[in-house]
């Protein structure tokens, strides 16, 4: 067997670990399941822990090029257009200047294409199911083809196939909380104060979340999420639900939320998910990366970073010599103990804050809406963390 690295799934944490891999001459081939790569109708927020990867692979640039740089961080009550707190982001240069990298909002299918038309031609296999894996290495695809590598490294999301292989009893757990994405454009939204902002707005048993993307922040990517419905049937998807369900949800919230939720169809519901912590999180050949192993709430705008922050390190640990002639169990164990503590914390704080965004009104709610002006917006644990410190190669002692 030659020495490779086979990476299931072409996702946000796949791709980047795939060019990361690729800029230190390890070979290196992706198999995702898709015909064609592209997430239709939801964007994502990147945050420095994850941009400073980006320009380590020297794509920030033409990140910046397609996506929106908030102006504030604004979080306010669900009825009125009361600014409970406004943190400046880009108005001021503050953010970048702190984290040496910026905020963005960005849509997914750009993120996708800037990622995938950095990699070299035949690097990513689409089409390509991966309907069986093995713990030595082998991967079985929908056609029948098998495949052998050093290493296989599960990217293939919250619904993971490969982590059957590393933890069988694992399995995705649904919060009882599910959210409705929408894109619109900022011209069909006259009511909305700061649309240029990231903003929260905060109600009983419910949230909406918001940002601009694009060039020129001329859309509004948001999510909206709502308690409920208390059963999902376990592992599936997102569902399409009576029409009119998402706009009954914030039927009593100030103006621009509601004319938010109207403004495009509604999608398709989305239950949340988060995952208990897995007995491990590689076994033999076989070791896991992003929500494969650690899903999240998205309500710290984490998942797609921290699937960042694991490839870039796993990256650097397989390209250590010898990993991928038979040194690969230190190099997971030694990944592992780098990422478990971290995302679990990440994954931790995210289920807090679904909890404090849905407080009704009252003192609960005074109470938080006192501390969150006091607090230090960006969580510096969370952006501020240079995840590749400990395994850089120029970090590493000579
Ligand atoms: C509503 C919502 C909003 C979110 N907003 C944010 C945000 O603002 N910021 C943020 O950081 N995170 C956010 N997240 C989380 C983020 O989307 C995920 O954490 C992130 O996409 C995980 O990346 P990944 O690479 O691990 O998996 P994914 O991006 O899910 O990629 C998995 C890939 O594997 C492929 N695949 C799956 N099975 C197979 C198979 N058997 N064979 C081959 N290919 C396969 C899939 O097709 C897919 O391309 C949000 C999540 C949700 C649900």
């Amino acid at each position: 067997m030659d020495a490779s690295v086979a990476i299931v799934g072409a996702g946000i944490g796949g791709l980047t670990l795939a060019l990361s891999l690729q800029a230190r001459g390890v070979p290196v081939t992706v198999y995702e399941r898709a015909d064609e790569l592209r997430e239709v109708g939801a964007a994502v927020a990147l945050s420095a822990n994850g941009l400073r990867p980006m320009d380590e692979l020297g794509l920030l640039g033409e990140l910046e090029a397609v996506a929106t740089e908030p102006t504030e961080l604004i979080h306010r009550r669900w009825r009125t257009n009361e600014r409970v707190t406004a943190f400046p982001v880009g108005i001021d240069g503050s953010y970048r200047a702190r984290f040496g990298a910026p905020y963005l909002g960005i849509h997914r299918a750009e993120f996708q294409r800037v990622l995938s038309a950095a990699c070299p031609p035949g690097m990513i296999r689409l089409g390509c199911e991966v309907v069986s894996a093995t713990a030595d290495g082998t991967l079985t695809l929908a056609s029948g083809e098998t495949v052998q590598a050093s290493v296989v490294v599960g990217a293939d999301g919250v619904h993971s196939r490969l982590r059957s292989v590393v933890d069988p009893a694992a399995a995705p757990v649904y919060t009882g909380t599910s959210g409705f994405r929408g894109i619109a454009p900022v011209s069909s939204l006259p009511s909305l104060p700061d649309p240029q902002a990231i903003q929260f707005w905060m109600g009983p048993d419910a949230h909406l979340l918001h940002y601009a993307i694009g060039a020129h922040g001329e859309d509004v990517n948001f999510l909206a999420v709502v308690e409920g419905p208390d059963e999902w049937t376990a592992g599936a998807g997102p569902a399409q639900v009576a029409p009119n369900t998402l706009e009954r949800a914030f039927a009593d919230w100030a103006p621009a939320v509601r004319e938010m939720v109207t403004a495009v169809p509604q999608s398709a519901q989305w239950p949340l998910y988060t995952l208990p912590p897995l007995a491990r999180w590689s076994h033999e050949r076989v070791v896991l990366l992003g929500d494969a192993v650690h899903t999240m709430l998205p309500h710290h705008g984490q998942g797609a970073n921290q699937s960042i922050e694991d490839a870039v390190v796993l990256a650097d640990v397989l390209a250590e010599p010898g990993v991928l002639t038979g040194g690969h169990a230190e190099a997971f164990a030694r990944y592992e103990s780098l990422r478990r503590c971290r995302t679990r914390q990440v994954q931790r704080s995210s289920l807090v804050t679904s909890d404090l965004l849905h407080l009704p009104d009252g003192t609960d709610a005074d109470a938080r809406d006192a501390k969150l002006t006091g607090l230090d917006p960006w969580l510096a644990w969370i952006h501020g963390t240079d995840a590749r410190a400990e395994t850089r190669p120029e970090a590493l002692p000579a």
